[in-house]
């Protein structure tokens, strides 16, 4: 099973795709995470990447294609994935169907979390996140069982540095201009399936398994 989650930052894709990865038993990708990783290994990758992060702008096709398309042809990936955060553009999303085409495969489902931007910055602004195993929190709605330490490895939980507010509100907008139309190009395909992303993170993923079966 190939799955892309779609919707806005700080939707709840990753707290979703988690879920979904644990319960089906297939590889969570997030590229952000991958970005992070590299950004903490100090990476070239990391250096370039970073500078486009800060700024909530998307790190350029050429970069995230690559390393995409490179993680999915690992071995566990054989039996299927979830992707979050990829794609977040229309030509992304293009090079990903070709990729899948050449292998007589494609995208079984493209879920969109659906949250109004008014929640948005609040849910951003709360997150906390381990940037050593990707877990991520909030401190009101999925709070740790220890304030600032991560409950899966123990380490320290942090706001990200494109949570601040400022940033969000770009983010949104980069949101809005280059990665929504991908709920339109995944309707043309007829994979797209749509979740409410305003109720407990339990309901979400209740919707999500109706719908995965
Ligand atoms: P995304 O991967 O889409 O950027 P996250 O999964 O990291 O979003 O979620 C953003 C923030 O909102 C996190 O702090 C997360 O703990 C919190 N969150 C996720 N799902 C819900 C939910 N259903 N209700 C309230 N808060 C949520
Ligand atoms: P995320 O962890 O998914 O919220 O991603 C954090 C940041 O990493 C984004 O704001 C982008 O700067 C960058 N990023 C992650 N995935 C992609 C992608 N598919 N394309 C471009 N930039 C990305």
């Amino acid at each position: 099973m190939k799955i892309v989650m779609l919707g806005a930052p700080g939707a709840g894709k990753g707290t979703q795709a988690k879920m979904i990865a644990d319960q089906y038993s297939i590889p969570h990708i997030s590229t952000g995470d991958i970005f992070r990783a590299n950004i903490k290994e100090g990476t070239e990758l990391g250096k370039e990447a970073k500078s486009y992060m800060d700024k909530g702008q998307l790190v350029p096709d050429e970069l995230t294609v690559k390393i995409l398309l490179d993680r999915v042809a690992k071995e566990d990936c054989k039996n299927g994935y979830v992707l979050d955060g990829f794609p977040r553009t229309i030509p992304q999303a293009e090079v990903l169907e070709d990729a899948l085409t050449k292998l007589n495969d494609k995208i079984d489902y493209a879920i969109n979390v659906e949250v109004p931007d008014e929640n948005i910055v609040r849910r951003m602004s709360g997150r906390r996140a381990c940037l050593s195993c990707g877990a991520t929190y909030h401190i009101v709605h999925i709070p740790p069982k220890a304030e600032g330490v991560c409950d899966r490895c123990g380490k320290d939980l942090v706001l990200r540095d494109d949570d601040k507010e400022e940033t969000v509100q770009k983010r949104l907008n980069v949101y809005h201009e280059q990665t929504q139309p991908l709920i339109d190009f995944y309707e043309k395909k007829g994979v797209l399936k749509e979740v409410d992303g305003t109720v407990d993170m339990k309901d979400v993923f209740a919707a999500i398994t109706r719908i995965l079966g």
